[in-house]
């Protein structure tokens, strides 16, 4: 026989990696050990850092907060390959003379060539689409309406901003086909796919289609964007999400900027919500307000 001592002691697996939760806000009480039942880790999650509680979190949350408030985008000008004239000449919509007689026109009324080829008739709704697709260098939505109703956690405000609409959407394949009416947002595609984890895909369609698919939209189960449109200072935009994360019974929140708002998204055993916070009146609070109470952040910030 050779039984070594080994042989009588249980696993040493004790699942350490879940045992060993240490909260990511720096004065948090809660040093020791969070939870002794492997997988029953609850708390916040985001990114790579945990918090112990939503009052951790929302301590924590005014940093980034402050940093998306504040924070200048130098957003790169990025503007269509081709002129709209040259979009519509190219595809055989408008003639030379059709196209001189608009700038013309356009000029002498102080108005953008879009409305005047629309109001005169020259082009249809459906041709600047093609012509504005052709510009981007995307596909405009084919001659069938996508009909269905498209169910989507993403925040309707944001869409109207950027008049774009969700035209298909797979959680599950993780991919999404935006239809943009005036130009592709870029910000839009990029917060959305850092919110939701999605491809977002840009294509054009024309106002009425738009009108139309957002009257489709519908949110998933469970969903809920709320637009804060007196979001006050960082530290009450970070209670306002703590409190939201008791409400959903947090597990993960993400942030980012889409032009002018800020979106948090708080996701939890409730379901989830998008808080939405204009920029405008945020970042004047922020600068006033936060600078002075926090000043790792102001030395961040400059
Ligand atoms: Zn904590």
């Amino acid at each position: 026989m050779n039984l070594s001592l080994k042989s009588f002691l249980p696993p040493l697996d004790l699942g350490w990696n879940h045992v060993r939760a240490i909260c990511a806000m720096p004065s948090c009480h809660n040093k020791l050990l969070m939870r002794a039942v492997p997988g029953a880790r609850t708390g916040i999650h985001v990114g790579d850092a945990w918090y112990c509680s939503p009052d951790c979190f929302a301590m924590e949350s005014r940093h980034t907060l402050a940093w998306l408030c504040t924070r200048t985008v130098v957003e790169m000008p990025r503007n269509p390959r081709l002129p709209l004239g040259l979009a519509l000449l190219a595809k055989d919509t408008i003639s030379e003379g059709q196209l001189r007689f608009a700038v013309a026109f356009s000029e002498h009324r102080g108005v953008n060539l879009e409305t005047t080829l629309l109001e005169q008739g020259i082009v249809s709704e459906k041709q600047l689409a093609a012509a504005r697709a052709a510009q981007w260098g995307c596909p405009v939505l084919g001659q069938e309406p996508a009909g269905q109703i498209v169910e989507a956690d993403l925040p309707p405000t944001l869409l109207r901003a950027c008049s774009a609409a969700p035209l298909h959407y797979s959680a599950k394949a993780k991919r999404l086909v935006l239809g943009f009416v005036h130009r592709v947002e870029h910000s839009l595609l990029q917060s959305v796919e850092q919110i939701t984890g999605c491809r977002a895909e840009p294509c054009f369609i024309t106002p009425s289609e738009f009108e139309e698919q957002m009257d489709r939209l519908s949110p998933v189960d469970g969903y809920a964007e709320i637009v804060d449109n007196d979001p006050g200072t960082v530290p009450q935009m970070a209670r306002t999400l703590g409190r939201f994360a008791v409400e959903y019974s947090a597990r993960e929140a993400r942030f980012t900027r889409c032009k002018s708002w800020v979106w948090a998204r708080i996701s939890g055993k409730r379901g989830t919500v998008d808080a939405i916070f204009p920029l405008k009146a945020a970042a004047a609070n922020a600068k006033r307000e936060f600078s002075s109470a926090i000043p790792e952040v102001t030395e961040a910030l400059g």
